[in-house]
């Protein structure tokens, strides 16, 4: 994903489309999962409404016929260029192809490594057909970074870093860390910005939560999209990986189940025996999902959304989508976990989310704590810096499993892999960090975790524990 939205980025960064920037456009559209989705369509969007861009009037149509009447999937695409005698830029049998493989070739190939400090370092690359010598002294402007780049995306040359370190012997890796540190630093410091500019326009939309039950960060067709889905075709994986038999999926992405095997062994065996044995894990390919879907609804106006895992209130089942990153599956195990456990307390306070999402669940007292504490942070003006991450401002339940997630995820070093998600989402500067920052930020919900993590450790009565007058959150 990060490599195509890379990718794109360049290929539509000048008004000019060469018939052969077009036909690397299309590959990279479908490379990968043979659709095209939310992100991808949001980097492409703006740039088509703008006709005076192409240059052959073909190339409009083409695209017009994807984004603008909502064909999202390889096949829609053909169809509906062929009902106007139209054909793609490549030939439909290498689209299939590259549609069932991950895009690795967009990346550098890095060249030479001249490695200095960790501010001062000449990095030698070729992108594509452009030859890179880019000589870096400190400099902490993504924009003029880039500049230097010619306009390659400083994400790409951080991915195509780490994959080039994979072949370096150990001696050699030495120097290469440093330098993905400093990158991941620069592309965090400008996500820093950008979370918040969102962040202040989700507060401005926020009220103080009123109804309780209101939950869902889901549009229909992403919820649709979530019951079509088959659990039934998956498999235990627990012979290949050593994962529990609780573990189950329908397409191997063995760096998945390696991230999801190391992670799950990595954390308290209370939190595995108290919590992760009562459920069902399946991992699936998201972009599968949408393909199948919007070929089955080929005329669906809502856009394909990203979506990283999925549990249900009154099913012990959690869904991993495996087309992410290492780093983003581990923070997915732990945060879909968080709302299983968050479920399962509540569940013991007077809450009722065993009903399916449709019928109305009633919030316990557990819950009821977790939303008023939710709700006090956005009365401070600072309450950027209360949230651990920036999901966590979605509503008290995604709070709750993303305080859950960093508390657990804060105290281990995966030996994991993050690419653009990771670094998106602010991971690539560390869980420990992360956890560090937000201990210090929002004690009264630390403190919280530190009292579920006692509570799930040792028991007691819930009842007595997360009573209101044991916990003033206020
Ligand atoms: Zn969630």
């Amino acid at each position: 994903m990060a490599i195509l939205i890379g990718k794109l980025r360049q290929l539509l960064d000048d008004p000019l489309l060469t018939h052969r920037e077009f036909k690397k456009l299309e590959q990279t559209l479908f490379e990968g999962d043979g659709v095209i989705t939310t992100l991808e369509r949001d980097e492409f969007i703006p740039w088509i409404l703008w006709p005076q861009a192409f240059q052959v009037l073909n190339f409009y149509d083409r695209l017009r016929f994807t984004a603008l009447q909502n064909r999202f999937t390889l096949e829609t695409y053909v169809a509906s260029l062929a009902e106007v005698g139209l054909r793609p830029a490549n030939s439909v049998s290498k689209l299939m192809k590259w549609s069932t493989r991950p895009g690795k070739d967009y990346l550098a190939q890095i060249k030479k490594v001249d490695y200095r400090s960790p501010t001062d370092f000449d990095l030698k690359f070729k992108y594509g057909c452009r030859k890179v010598f880019w000589k870096y002294h400190g400099e902490t402007d993504i924009e003029q970074i880039e500049l230097a780049l010619k306009n390659i995306p400083l994400e790409i040359v951080y991915l195509s870093l780490a994959e080039y370190d994979e072949t370096l012997p150990p001696e050699e890796k030495i120097k290469i860390d440093p330098i993905k540190k400093q990158i991941a630093k620069i592309i965090y410091l400008q996500d820093g910005e950008i979370e918040n500019e969102a962040f202040q326009e989700t507060i401005e939309e926020t009220e103080p939560l009123e109804d309780l039950t209101e939950y869902d960060n889901l549009d229909e067709t992403g919820d649709d999209m979530l019951k079509s889905i088959d659990l039934s075709l998956s498999k235990p994986v627990n012979s290949t990986f050593g994962l529990p038999s609780n573990f189950f999926t329908n397409q191997e992405n063995p760096k998945i189940l390696e991230a999801l095997k190391i992670t799950w062994d990595a954390i308290p065996s209370y939190l595995r025996s108290k919590v992760g044995s009562q459920i069902n894990f399946y991992t699936l390919n998201w972009g599968q999902q949408l393909r199948g879907y919007y070929n089955n609804h080929p005329w669906d106006n809502n856009p394909p959304q990203v979506i990283l895992g999925s549990t249900k209130t009154n099913k012990n089942e959690i869904v991993i989508f495996d087309d992410y990153d290492q780093l983003t599956a581990a923070h997915t195990l732990l945060h879909e976990m968080g709302h299983r456990a968050f479920f399962n307390l509540d569940n013991q306070m007077g809450g009722n989310w065993n009903v399916s999402e449709d019928t109305e669940q009633t919030p316990g007292a557990f819950a009821k704590l977790v939303a008023q504490h939710y709700v006090n942070l956005f009365t401070d003006p600072e309450a950027i810096l209360k949230f651990p991450t920036r999901y966590a401002i979605t509503d008290y339940r995604d709070y709750f499993s993303e305080i859950f997630s960093i508390y657990y995820l804060g105290d281990l070093d995966l030996p994991l892999d993050g690419g653009y998600v990771t670094l998106h989402q602010g991971y690539a500067n560390g869980f420990r960090k992360i956890k560090a920052r937000w201990m210090q930020n929002d004690p009264k919900g630390y403190a919280l975790m530190q009292k579920y993590d006692s509570w799930i450790k040792n028991g007691g009565d819930p009842k007595i524990i997360f009573a209101p007058e044991n916990n003033r959150v206020a």
